[in-house]
């Protein structure tokens, strides 16, 4: 078979067929600083300095596609609906004042415009200069928050999970707003030239609520979410971090047309219970692995995977979870050569 393009790669993954190889796309964004050397915080402002580094990642080390972005989008969100952040220097942001306090600070959030509110028009800045110099052949993914996780960026996420057994009516009508918030924000990456839109939901995961709450207070806003995003052409993922094997039906039945796995995941026995129905995307462990093992220890982790889970396709080879910060760039790399050298046998 001659070499495929990335989009044709991610086309036969979604559908689950084989092509040329295996595709390869690491959840990098932060880490790409380390070969522009632009700051974590300056990049934060700057659209131009983060499509740099970002497309620095995917030219040099050559996976299959972009995570446009710089930041968890949930901070991003939170931040544009009011939420106060530190930038500590050379590392991720995080909220530090939320705008929900009490239950009757739910009337008072607004919608953020993605066109005017907080840092959003940088993102989408960043995503329009991405997408203009890859153009069709590399896709462009983009974290979208998961309604139930925006909600515990804007009101506090013990609280949260406290407050879905005290007053779940205050937390269904917080997931609300968040829900409308994640909404236009997907459509609006979408318009701005997203090729997949991933529901990044950590705080939806089986070590934080029960797979019965996922269904009642996360599920039906991924949906939303999916729903919008899709009738925009794009294609739908599902991030949830941790071990979310008992949740994994309920990740397919929202309509995700790929779920990333974290690295506790097996993919093995993911493969045998759900690969008939979506494609899976996963997970070499992004601490142990990526950011302190070797490149042969990440490339004999990327076979296993791929032993795992990539006959008959089906399946991205990637992180876990976010590549850290601090990553070394030749451990992704070796991620890469794994998938370029090593999935031929499947054929
Ligand atoms: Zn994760």
């Amino acid at each position: 078979m001659s070499s495929a393009t990335s989009s044709e790669r991610l086309t036969a993954a979604i559908e689950r067929r084989e092509a040329d190889r295996v595709p390869v796309i690491p959840q990098i964004t932060y880490a790409t600083a380390q070969l522009t050397g632009v700051g974590l915080v300056e990049a934060l402002h700057s659209p131009e300095k983060t499509a740099e580094a970002l497309l620095a990642g995917q030219r040099t080390i050559g996976y299959d596609a972009i995570y446009a972005g710089w930041e968890s989008s949930f901070n991003l969100l939170a931040e544009a609906m009011g939420c106060t952040m530190r930038y500590p220097q050379g590392d991720v942001p995080y909220v530090i004042e939320r705008i929900v306090k009490d239950p009757g600070d739910v009337e008072k959030l607004a919608i953020p415009d993605p066109a005017r509110s907080g840092r959003l028009p940088i993102h989408m800045r960043t995503v329009q200069l991405v997408k203009r110099e890859v153009g069709e052949a590399v896709p462009v993914f983009v974290y979208v928050p998961g309604p139930f996780t925006l909600a515990g960026q804007l009101y506090d996420v013990d609280r949260l999970l406290r407050m879905t057994v005290k007053d779940p009516g205050f937390i269904q009508a917080l997931v609300e707003v968040a829900t409308a918030a994640s909404v236009r924000y997907a459509e609006a990456n979408v318009d701005a030239g997203v090729d997949v839109v991933v529901v990044a939901d950590p705080t939806a995961g089986p070590s934080l609520i029960s797979p019965k709450m996922f269904e009642r207070f996360a599920a039906p806003g991924i949906r939303k979410v999916f729903d919008a995003a899709g009738a925009k052409g794009a294609v739908l993922s599902l991030h949830i971090c941790g071990q979310s094997t008992p949740l994994l039906e309920r990740m397919c039945e929202t309509g995700a047309q790929i779920l990333e796995l974290d690295h506790m995941v097996d993919l093995a026995k993911a493969k045998a219970q759900i690969g008939d129905r979506v494609c899976l995307q996963g997970n070499i462990d992004p601490a142990d692995v990526l950011l302190t093992g070797t490149p042969d220890a990440v490339a004999e982790a990327a076979r296993r995977c791929i032993d795992q889970a990539g006959a008959g396709g089906g399946f991205i080879l990637s992180s876990g979870c976010e590549v850290p910060p601090r990553a070394p760039i030749a451990n992704v790399g070796a991620m890469v050569e794994a998938a370029r050298q090593y999935q031929r046998r499947a054929a």
